[in-house]
This record gives C-alpha cells, structure tokens and sequence, in this order.
C-alpha cells in the first residue's frame, strides 16, 4: 500500500489518527479509567481510533512533533500547570500533522458521501496538498494556511445561551473534530480539541473572521494568561458538539449508567480528585451564577 504522506509503496504500520499521548491523558483523567466515542456512548474505547496510513518512516517524522508537544504543552496543560511556553517550527509542524491527517480522511468520507460541491471538494484537495507538501519539507511556506491555538480554561463569564451548555464537560472532556466547509461565509477550517486544548488549521478565512491571541508562528511565545478572542462562523461548532454530547448522554443505557455510577462509587476518591469532577463542578458554578444573577 502506499503511504498517503510520501506516496511510497511500503508496509504501512497502524497509524493513530490522533496522537496517542492524547488518549492516555484521556483515561488518566476519567473517573472510571475508562473512555467513550459520543457517537458510541455504551461501549467502552480502549485505545483511540487507529488505522493504517503512514510508512515506518513518516510515523518517525511525526513522532518528534509529537513528543516535544506532549512534553512541553500537553501534560502540563492537562495538569493545570502550564503556565507561557516557548516554542518553534515543532508546534506548527505538529498542528498540521494532525490536521493533515483529518483532512485527508475528511476528504476521503466527503468524496464517498458525496455530500460537497464541486468547487469545495477542489479547494480541499489543494489545501490537503500544501499541508502535505510542507510537513515533507518540500515547501517550507504554507501559502495562506494559519495555524492557531485556542486554550480552553474555566469560563466565569457567560450568557444565558453558553451557560446551560455545560461546555467544560463536553469541551474539557473530549477528544474531536473534523473538516468545517461553509459556502455562506466562503470559509474553510479544519480543528481538533484535544480535552480543552483546540488546535486550528485555517485554509480559508470568512469576511468576519477576527482571531486575537491565537495565531502560531515559525517560533515565539504564549502566555496562558493573555485574552485569546475570537469570532468565527467556526464557534458554530463547538455549540454543535456540545448539543451532541447531551444528546449522547441521553442514549446512554441505564444498565451502563448502572455500570458507572457503581464504578464511580467504587473509586470515589479518586473521582474528587480528577478532572472530571472539577469540570463538572466549573459547569455547576457557571450555571448558578447565571441563575442568581437573573433571580
Ligand atoms: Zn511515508
């Protein structure tokens, strides 16, 4: 098979399609050490969604990405101790890596559903092709492609609308994204959040598009505790994923809600102490500020 990075035929190993570091944070952090897809609610995911994709050779070009990412932001911002960081081409590098790898599947599932235009499909194939062409160092320009990182922290602000979305819970605690095309406002995304930590890859801005905070550079700086705005027909999303993820709470069945809360209970102490329950505990005290600042 060939691999779909380099396009050399070769025995092509069982890629994850999002880092595995990622995953194991994931079941660190649950309450239950146990992780679910919101699209499968009842069955429980033992190691990330994995297929194969890449030769021996282009896993190892990303490994290095990924680790200096892990190491340097992931762990720490997961612990709560990240603070500012220092970075370089790695960071840019790792972000396209990952998008890279979303696009190309979206692509894949949008040619075989059939569900875009012409004209979307083309722009999409182009995009897909300078990403890939920059992270085999063909082209070290990304020719209007930004990256742009968003931290996702405890919000003590909020409408009415964003308060009952309980978005610490379903932005903190998961793992998603996919390829955004919007012919309305003529733009193009393609996002990953990673529990919280959002990562970005604009092909194609809207009109409207106003991103403050969050852009990543060949190298610099970020400080964690510098605003981070943005306005973009992309935030539609996050409404949407956190509708989702109510709606597969509610699929759950009572037998597997049996099944956790007799875990939970089992491991109470550790589930004080995890992410979990602090997130549901930020949501909680989001939604009673609201309340009594309504009375
Ligand atoms: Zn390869």
């Amino acid at each position: 098979m060939k691999c779909a990075l380099c396009g050399i035929e070769a025995e092509l190993e069982e890629s994850h399609i999002i880092p595995k570091f990622v995953y194991k944070t994931m079941k660190k952090n649950s309450p239950t050490g146990n992780m679910r897809m919101v699209s499968e609610p009842n069955k429980k995911v033992q190691d990330g969604y994995k297929m194969k994709l890449l030769c021996g050779k282009c896993e190892d070009l990303f490994n290095v990405d990924e680790t200096l990412f892990a190491n340097i932001i992931y762990h720490k911002f997961q612990k709560g101790t990240l603070t500012n960081f220092e970075y370089d081409e790695w960071l840019e590098r790792f972000i396209v890596s990952v998008n890279w790898r979303g696009l190309y599947l979206d692509i894949l599932g949008f040619v075989k559903e059939q569900n875009i235009n012409a004209k979307e499909l083309e722009y999409l194939i182009a995009c897909e092709k300078k990403l890939r062409e920059y992270l085999l160092n063909i082209n070290s320009s990304l020719e209007g492609i930004e990256n742009h990182v968003f931290f996702f922290n405890e919000i003590t602000e909020a409408n009415k609308e964003i308060a009952g979305m309980n978005l610490h819970s379903s932005i903190g605690g998961n793992i998603g994204g996919y390829t955004v095309v919007n012919d309305t406002y003529d733009c193009a995304y393609v996002f990953l959040n990673l529990q919280g930590f959002i990562i970005v890859t604009i092909l194609k801005h809207s009109k409207d598009d106003e991103w403050q905070g969050t852009k990543v550079q060949k190298q610099g700086h970020f400080d964690l505790t510098t605003p981070q705005y943005i306005k973009s027909p992309l935030m539609d999303e996050f409404r949407f994923i956190s509708s989702e993820i109510k709606d597969s709470k509610s699929k759950l069945s009572d037998t597997q809600k049996e099944k956790i809360k007799s875990e939970v209970i089992k491991n109470q102490e550790k589930f004080l102490k995890s992410k979990a329950y602090e997130r549901l505990l930020h949501d909680k005290n989001l939604n009673e500020k609201y309340q009594k600042g309504n009375q």
